[in-house]
């Protein structure tokens, strides 16, 4: 990202959970599908560019001081109330609260059926500033969809100190700076003459001891002398002849910092199972007439192509309507069935599919079709060539 802040990947993958019991269909399985993002941001500057445009978005929250009175009812305030009160702990994280609500209320979600709960203490790990929870009610209560946490430097940190890498951003300083820091020195010139050839492992331990284990490694000096073990080997080294801990003054031109990082994740079978609930519902009075009402978004096949006949003199405009379809990439099927017209659209409609064209005897006179809207039914007629526009 040219060295600058924030940096942001995404990936769709696998998870593993050791799950002791798995159960309840897609909720609680041992391998799922996750989505993430991995927004990193300056530790100390969590502001977000885009957060006025989501500021006034207004959803449910389940702060910990309402679960610490033991109540339930969610605040309804905006996100940018929540952060500008400190109940949200920053701008990065409302923001990715409030894209996660657009998503899931575009996707089908139902929008009083999501609430935002933030961790409590003993839910978080030690080292997350933040944590909210993204839960969808469905017939097995709230269930947690998807987690948003502020990580602060804890990933980066752990595979540096496993690895050795050094995950940081270096900023250019606009001033060079000053800084004291303690750092170990290490004399090669007389570890060479000791050690000869085992002298370049132990230099090359040494420089790349953490702060941390230098500083333990130096508290177990003993009249003089610390011990290094390198493979095998221990060797005495002089203190502070051959290596010690000193206090250096450096000019700094460049800032090198960790980066915090802010982690959406989204369980896709919990999301694709509530939504599957949230989106199924009966026509009034009649048990038979099942509908899914998934949005254009998502549905998987979005436009049905349904002749009244199934006379050859309908096939050209079939053809002639799936094709420009097709070129605009709306994924559409058709049915040429001897099933009565509304039973067609029936089977549609339990399919989820949301727009319906009926090819008829009109069309024959006039290359007009009918376009049918799943939800609400109405009907209109236009012409073929409007139709992959609509
Ligand atoms: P976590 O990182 O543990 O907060 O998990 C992130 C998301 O993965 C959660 O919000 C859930 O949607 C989903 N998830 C976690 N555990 C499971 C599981 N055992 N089965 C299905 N989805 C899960």
């Amino acid at each position: 990202n040219n060295e600058r802040m924030p940096f942001a990947s995404a990936q769709i993958g696998k998870s593993f959970r050791n799950e002791i019991s798995p159960r309840a269909g897609l909720l609680r399985v041992r391998e799922f599908t996750m989505a993430e993002i991995e927004h990193y941001v300056h530790p100390d500057r969590k502001d977000h560019p885009r957060f006025k445009e989501i500021a006034d978005i207004v959803f449910n929250f389940l702060p910990r001081s309402v679960q610490l009175e033991g109540s339930s009812t969610p605040v309804q305030i905006s996100v940018g109330e929540a952060v500008a009160s400190g109940m949200v702990n920053n701008e990065t994280l409302g923001y990715f609260l409030a894209r996660t609500a657009q998503f899931l209320w575009k996707i089908g979600i139902k929008k009083d059926l999501v609430r935002f709960r933030q961790h409590l203490p003993n839910e978080m790990a030690h080292y997350a500033s933040d944590c909210w929870d993204a839960e969808i009610k469905n017939s097995y209560g709230w269930i947690e969809c998807v987690g948003c946490a502020d990580r602060a430097a804890y990933d980066l940190s752990m595979h540096t100190k496993s690895t050795g890498e050094r995950l940081v951003v270096r900023e250019r300083l606009t001033e060079p700076k000053q800084v004291t820091r303690k750092k170990l020195s290490v004399n090669k010139k007389d570890v060479g003459m000791a050690f000869k050839k085992d002298s370049k492992s132990i230099v090359e331990l040494l420089e790349n001891l953490s702060l941390e284990d230098a500083e333990r490694l130096m508290a177990t000096s003993q009249d003089g002398v610390v011990k290094v073990q390198v493979a095998d080997s221990t060797f005495d080294l002089k203190t502070p002849s051959m290596v010690n801990l000193e206090e250096v003054t450096e000019t700094l031109h460049v800032n090198e910092y960790i980066p915090s990082v802010i982690e959406p994740s989204f369980g896709i079978g919990r999301i694709m199972y509530s939504l599957l609930e949230h989106c199924y519902y009966q026509r009034e009075g009649d048990e038979q007439r099942a509908v899914l009402s998934f949005p254009a978004c998502i549905a998987p096949v979005k436009c049905l192509v349904a002749p009244l006949s199934q006379q050859d003199e309908f096939r050209p405009f079939n053809q002639t309507v799936l094709k420009a379809l097709r070129r605009r990439g709306v994924s559409s099927q058709i049915d040429e069935s001897a099933a009565t017209i509304g039973k067609r659209y029936a089977r549609n409609d339990e399919v989820g599919i949301p727009f319906g064209v009926t090819v008829d005897f009109q069309t024959v006179k006039d290359n007009t079709v009918t376009i049918r809207e799943r939800d609400s039914t109405q009907q209109v007629r236009v012409p073929i060539s409007e139709v992959a526009d609509i």
